[in-house]
């Protein structure tokens, strides 16, 4: 049988309908997820929906109310008990969030582009929630970073670079303690995000970007520093 949506749906249109179908969800939410702006919105219709027998969630579609953004989003409560015959839920998530890139350094930028996708993809995997997998992806961005990197300290030895494990060849490759080091701890990191048993419990996923984003600003000056060493080698008289 198809769903019936008919007996599912609670159109909203008036404070007296935000009580009766949305008794239990305060506090309301607050922040648009496509503008991240904090909002008042404007509700337009709660939907019932089950997940088993016993189990449902409300989904609340939602309107932004400034004029720059006027999107549509959901507000998705899970529905946690009753106190009394009072319902109570608990936000769970907001959605379609609006893709956000990073903005790199120009240096960075131009050094590997594959490193700003790669990056870009796996924020966007963590803004939609997907906190278990998009440290994979941060790894993964790293690699790419530093290995294109040495490549352009050491264009001739590309194809050993491109093969070598990410550890052992930044150490052969890269003079700079500093991202040696930094590289080493975002491998370790990594590697917690890719294995079985987590090593490092204290740290996660957002120790790994601070990794990540240290690394981007030494490698940053680095070449920033060899570009005026090229361009102003000499005084002039
Ligand atoms: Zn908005």
């Amino acid at each position: 049988m198809p769903v019936n949506f008919d007996e599912k749906l609670y159109f909203i249109q008036s404070a007296e309908d935000i009580k009766r179908f949305m008794r239990g969800m305060e506090p309301y939410p607050n922040l648009c997820p496509v503008c991240n702006f904090h909002i008042s919105p404007h509700f337009i219709l709660v939907h019932e929906k089950w997940i088993s027998d016993h189990e449902k969630l409300e989904e609340v579609l939602c309107g932004c109310p400034r004029p720059e953004c006027n999107s549509l989003f959901f507000a998705e409560y899970e529905h946690l008990g009753y106190q009394g015959d009072r319902p109570y839920y608990e936000l769970i998530k907001l959605y379609p969030s609006a893709k956000f890139d990073e903005n790199f350094a120009e240096t960075i930028a131009e050094l590997s582009p594959k490193f700003v996708t790669i990056y870009n993809q796996a924020k966007h995997a963590e803004k939609e929630g997907l906190d278990l997998i998009c440290g994979v992806g941060y790894r993964k961005a790293i690699e790419f970073l530093v290995k294109d990197y040495a490549i352009k300290l050491n264009p001739s030895d590309e194809e050993d670079i491109k093969k070598k494990f990410l550890v052992p060849c930044i150490k052969e490759y890269i003079p700079s303690q500093n991202i040696v080091f930094l590289t080493e701890r975002a491998a370790w990191l990594g590697n917690d995000e890719t294995h079985y048993e987590r090593k490092w419990q204290d740290k996660d996923v957002q120790d790994l970007k601070m990794l990540i984003d240290l690394t981007c600003k030494y490698i940053d000056m680095e070449l920033t520093t060899e570009k005026y060493k090229l361009e102003m080698a000499e005084p002039r008289r």
